[in-house]
């Protein structure tokens, strides 16, 4: 097997010398085949298997990692275990600080996170620098706030327990296991690593197979920033990995992947009760009304729909437009959506497809609607272009299309003309997933956001909730459960600890053997009193 030691590239190796570092991962292995300084060589343990992460654009490789089983997972899981307790002991004020060393190392490394995850992901240099900005704020956030939310506070008394004083506090989990996908390689991991570590949890957190380099820098970041807590550990592979993951005893799992994902990590965890957080994929809908501003719903619809080329999580992936604004909206539509182009290179508004199957399941989903009847009023039926996808604007699409149902993941708008905003709504509900949701309207934008069945809506604008540091982010039925960022977020990767303390015994005690026999008559003829009464109209 290949692996190639590109921190390692200068390093003196004779066939047969042994080795212990890989990358940025510890493993052990045997070298057997040196081509060149050293800066390629085979392994002959056979535990060391390795993948290589290429670039989407160009089919560079990037690195190569080992694909770590359940002996490596074990061993990381270990590591921060034993790391946890000095990390929880440092209390919310030391993690704080610990915290918000890491964020100003991994801005000060900005150009380099941006460059990798260019080459690692494709997407271009200003969609990297947005997720970066983005999980700045909430590392900032969750760090800031984790005293404020999760530290302890005194709870009311009630009247039947008046003699004792109450309080909660939220106490780390433990470990937790973060699995991440590619397409945010950055924000989306780091938005449950940054709100668990902030809880006083270490992490073993394991990059897509798609994104590890990026991963693993994160990690070392980290390392560097806060060299004296191993807390956040990372296993890089496949969903053997994960798998692995999820069997490895940690105190809970935190998925961002896809639904199929989901179910299997659920049902791993389940062996050991392990609890799990699942931000998994979506369908989001964009609704346009009567009154609404059609120059700023036109322009996102585009960017929520097309950016990062539409893999996006909460991406736009449907259009509702009402009827009496619908020919106005689709033509400055696609006035837009003609302009913007993919691409490698630096003018290119964005980048290739990254993972290739993704390819083959937006072929599909246009080549059904096209079966169906739907036309493109952008793009069309050789928008494919690997590993590029042109953008597509599609109309007169079935409601039971797959473009309309399944997750397409590519820079594809299809939009449909509702009667009025109560139609609109029902027709965006129609669908099993429940992550993001825009809406563009005046009068009406509230009940209509209210109404739509999604864990976010942004009333204007699109996908604002997610760069929002003090809201919840997570879906509804097929998009997943459990919230990651806020201090929901925060309370997501803690358990809430109650405690009471009698300040003073009452006379006549009720939970004790030696009750006087009056008591509990006594006591019902209060309850009777207190809650028996209906309530006035
Ligand atoms: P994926 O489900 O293929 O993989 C996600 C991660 O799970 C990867 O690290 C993978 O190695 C791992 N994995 C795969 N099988 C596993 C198993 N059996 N056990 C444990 N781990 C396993 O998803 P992807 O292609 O990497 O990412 C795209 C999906 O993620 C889309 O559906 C997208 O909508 C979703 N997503 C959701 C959010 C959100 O916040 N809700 C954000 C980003 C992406």
């Amino acid at each position: 097997m290949r692996a190639e030691l590109y921190e390692l590239a200068d390093a003196n190796f004779q066939r047969g010398d042994r080795f212990e570092t890989i990358g940025c991962r510890p493993v052990a292995g045997v070298a057997r085949v040196l081509v060149g300084k050293g800066e390629r060589m085979a392994i002959t343990e056979d535990r060391v298997r390795t993948f290589d992460s290429t670039s989407p654009a160009t089919g560079e490789v990037v690195g190569t990692f080992p694909v770590d089983g359940p002996e490596e997972v074990a061993a990381a899981v270990a590591r921060a275990r034993e790391a946890a307790a000095g990390w929880a002991g440092l209390g919310f004020d030391g993690r704080r600080r610990a915290l918000l060393a890491y964020k100003a190392l991994l801005v000060r490394r900005t150009d380099e996170l941006v460059a990798l995850v260019h080459r690692e992901n494709g997407k271009p240099d200003a969609d990297a620098l947005i997720e970066i900005l983005m999980i700045v704020e909430h590392l900032d956030w969750a760090a800031r706030n984790a005293a404020r939310v999760l530290g302890p506070r005194r709870a009311r008394g009630n009247l039947v327990l008046a003699n004792h004083a109450a309080s909660v506090e939220y106490q780390p989990l433990g470990v937790v296991g973060v699995i991440g996908p590619w397409n945010y390689p950055v924000f989306t991991p780091l938005g449950s690593i940054a709100y668990a570590l902030a809880a006083g949890n270490a992490v073993v957190f394991k990059p897509s197979e798609l994104t590890p380099a990026v991963g693993c820098l994160l990690a070392d970041t980290f390392a560097e920033a806060v060299p004296a807590h191993p807390v956040l550990q990372v296993v890089t592979g496949d969903g053997t990995t994960g798998h692995a993951l999820c069997l490895a005893g940690v105190d809970k799992v935190a998925l961002t992947g896809s639904p199929a994902t989901g179910r299997q990590v659920m049902a791993a965890c389940a062996e050991r009760l392990t609890p799990v957080v699942l931000e998994l994929g979506g369908k989001d809908a964009m609704i346009v009304d009567a009154d609404a501003d059609l120059d700023a719903a036109a322009d996102q619809a585009v960017w929520g729909g097309m950016a990062n080329a539409g893999q996006t999580c909460l991406a736009v992936e449907r259009v509702y437009v009402v009827d009496p604004v619908y020919d106005r909206f689709l033509a400055k539509l696609v006035e837009r959506a003609a302009r913007i182009r993919p691409g490698g290179g630096p003018g290119a508004d964005f980048g290739p497809i990254t993972l290739p199957r993704q390819l083959e399941i937006i072929q599909r989903h246009l080549d059904d609607a096209f079966a169906r009847g739907a036309r493109a009023l952008v793009g069309g039926p050789d928008a494919v272009r690997p590993p590029y996808v042109d953008p597509v604007v599609l109309v007169d699409v079935p409601p039971d299309a797959l473009v309309m149902r399944e997750e397409t993941f590519g820079p594809v708008l299809p939009v449909t003309r509702a009667r009025d905003a109560d139609h609109a709504v029902a027709l965006a509900n129609a669908n099993p997933y429940g992550l993001g949701a825009a809406v563009f309207a005046g009068r009406r934008a509230d009940r209509i956001a209210r109404a739509l069945r999604s864990g976010m809506t942004s009333v204007n604008s699109v996908l604002t909730f997610a760069g929002m540091p003090s809201l919840p982010l997570g879906g509804v039925g097929e998009s997943g459960f459990g919230r990651i960022h806020g201090p929901d977020g925060l309370r997501e990767f803690a358990r809430s600890k109650a405690i009471t303390r009698q300040r003073f015994p009452l006379p006549f005690p009720m939970q004790s053997f030696d009750r006087p026999g009056y008591v509990l008559p006594a006591v019902k003829l209060a309850m009777k009193l207190r809650h028996g009464r209906a309530p006035r109209r």
